[in-house]
């Protein structure tokens, strides 16, 4: 085993990052950006180095600074988290290069998978379905038009090197195909440098089903079940769960051998994740892999046991997967919902702000992988994801009313988050039916973010800015107010407030 780990990212990543490190009695390094001098990773960490100014081109993605911070505090391995240099072969290559181990597949397969028409060849190479399409960027908007007249509207144009639902563009007609393909192109170069864009068949009402395989250095590649994520917004997911109600024994068995298939094509090793479409008939399709940890791994630790994290740094230093497929059976149903600052009143534009009061939900089955505390300022450098809430009980009915209980308990000042929409999704009766596919949330996000908000919501609210009120200002004066009042007596979820806070009083 390693003695010292560098982390290269910073927020909720790197803290889960340094608490596998911890457990497995590893001592772990964390870097950061002028911005992050004080935040939870960096005090988290056994060791801190310092990498440059606040925007991530100058810190986070100075891969040669970090390689070089790496060898001088003597650390023999970097684990990436995800996003920033999770998935540059160059960095991979890098890291080898200077004789340490990167935590994470061989830049070979990072290569092989990281272009999505490079990742489509070797799938259809490996007899893996893919989403019907081409596998070579296009040159000009009459190849374009050529190709989606045999496919047939709607299609969608998709940068090469994409991610996080960038440089993407559903083409409904003909008309659209020349604008939308240079304003895919523009996108993609913006974002990844890479301005090729090819096309795939744009498919109406799949789910997002993907699978979490596990491969080590000594020829073993399991795969540990699916996770759903079709709640989705403009093609980023916000709610993803484990196991998926469409999924049955059988199907969860030959998505998993097609995943490993995939990833043994490419000669994988490490965690990683073949992203699918699934059809109401039980067909799925191959979109892309994902060559690293996901956001959404904590809904597979859950139901499966696994600590994935942990196994990523086993595997890395060379040791053998002891779990046999057939013990690999989900237990249990986990949800996990990214906590974001972002307002969903107001087009989930990103909200700035110093995080003025926060209360952490806990009790049984919950998990907050989280990267705040009260006092972090809240930039736009940075993702807007604050945390994951990830909740697990033994059926999904139990599982949305944990997660339901659990945001209520949970209490964000200071920056607007997306709590209370995500509490509006557990209430809602289609979300709770499992009838979700991958356009549900962009057909149903006004009526949800305009809903008004369930007596839960507003008492919660009501108790929440008590309670804050109460701690900042005047301890005694909400409970006061409260048993007092001004007149009218308050009724409804106010009132409820007012009596929950001045027994919290009372007890104090
Ligand atoms: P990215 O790498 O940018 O995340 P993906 O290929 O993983 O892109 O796709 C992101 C999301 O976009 C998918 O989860 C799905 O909801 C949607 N999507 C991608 N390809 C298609 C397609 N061919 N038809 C319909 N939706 C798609």
């Amino acid at each position: 085993m390693f003695s010292k780990i560098l982390i290269a990212n910073r927020g909720e990543i790197a803290v889960r990052i340094i608490r596998a490190c911890r457990e497995l009695g590893v001592r772990s390094v964390a870097v950061y950006s002028d911005a992050d001098a004080g935040a939870p990773h960096v005090r988290e960490a056994d060791e801190a180095v310092h990498i440059g100014p606040p925007p991530s081109s100058e810190s986070y993605l100075k891969g040669d600074r970090i390689i070089e911070a790496a060898r001088r505090v003597g650390a023999e391995a970097i684990h990436p988290g995800y996003g920033f240099l999770s998935e540059r072969e160059w960095f991979a290559r890098a890291v080898r290069d200077a004789g340490l181990v990167f935590i994470g597949p061989p830049a070979e397969a990072i290569a092989a998978m990281g272009s999505k028409t490079a990742a489509r060849q070797l799938a259809i190479a490996a007899n893996v379905p893919v989403v019907p399409g081409t596998t070579e960027p296009l040159r000009d908007a009459d190849e374009a038009r050529e190709i989606a007249e045999r496919f047939g509207y709607p299609v969608l144009l998709k940068a090469a090197a994409g991610g996080g639902g960038k440089g993407m563009r559903v083409v409904r007609e003909s008309g659209e195909l020349a604008s939308s393909l240079e304003t895919a192109r523009r996108e993609a170069k913006n974002a990844f440098g890479d301005d090729a864009v090819y096309v795939e068949k744009y498919i109406t009402g799949p789910r997002h089903v993907e699978i979490q395989v596990l491969g080590d250095q000594h020829g073993t590649m399991l795969s540990l079940n699916e996770r759903e994520c079709s709640v989705q917004r403009r093609h980023q997911k916000m709610i993803e769960e484990a196991p998926s109600v469409a999924v049955s024994p059988a199907l969860r068995r030959r998505m998993g051998e097609t995943a490993v298939r995939a990833a043994s094509a490419a000669g994988y090793t490490n965690a990683g994740t073949c992203e699918f479409l699934l059809d109401a008939d039980g067909n799925f399709y191959f979109l892309e892999m994902n060559t690293r940890l996901q956001v959404e791994h904590p809904v597979t630790e859950f139901v499966t046991g696994i600590d994935l994290v942990q196994w990523q740094i086993r595997i890395a230093a060379g040791e053998r997967l002891p779990f046999k497929q057939e013990e690999i059976v989900p237990r249990g149903w986990a949800i996990e919902c990214r906590i974001t600052s972002e307002d969903p009143a107001n087009g989930f534009l990103p909200s700035t702000g110093k995080i003025s009061y926060l209360h952490l939900p806990s009790g049984p089955g919950v998990r907050w992988d989280g990267g705040i505390e009260v006092g972090s300022e809240v930039g736009l450098f940075y993702d807007p994801m604050l945390a994951k809430l990830i909740v697990h009980a033994p059926t999904r009915d139990a599982a949305v009313e944990r997660m339901h209980r659990a945001l209520l308990e949970l209490t964000i000042e200071g920056v607007e988050s997306s709590r209370d929409f995500h509490l509006r999704v557990m209430e809602d009766a289609e979300f709770r039916a499992g009838d979700i596919s991958i356009q549900w949330l962009e057909r149903r996000l006004e009526s949800l973010v305009n809903a008004a908000p369930s007596a839960d919501i507003r008492t919660a609210a009501a108790i929440a800015a008590l309670i804050a009120d109460r701690d900042r200002h005047a301890p005694r004066r909400a409970a006061a107010n409260g048993s007092s009042g001004t007149g009218a007596t308050p009724s409804g979820p106010t009132a409820d407030a007012w009596t929950r806070v001045a027994r919290l009083e009372a007890l104090r």
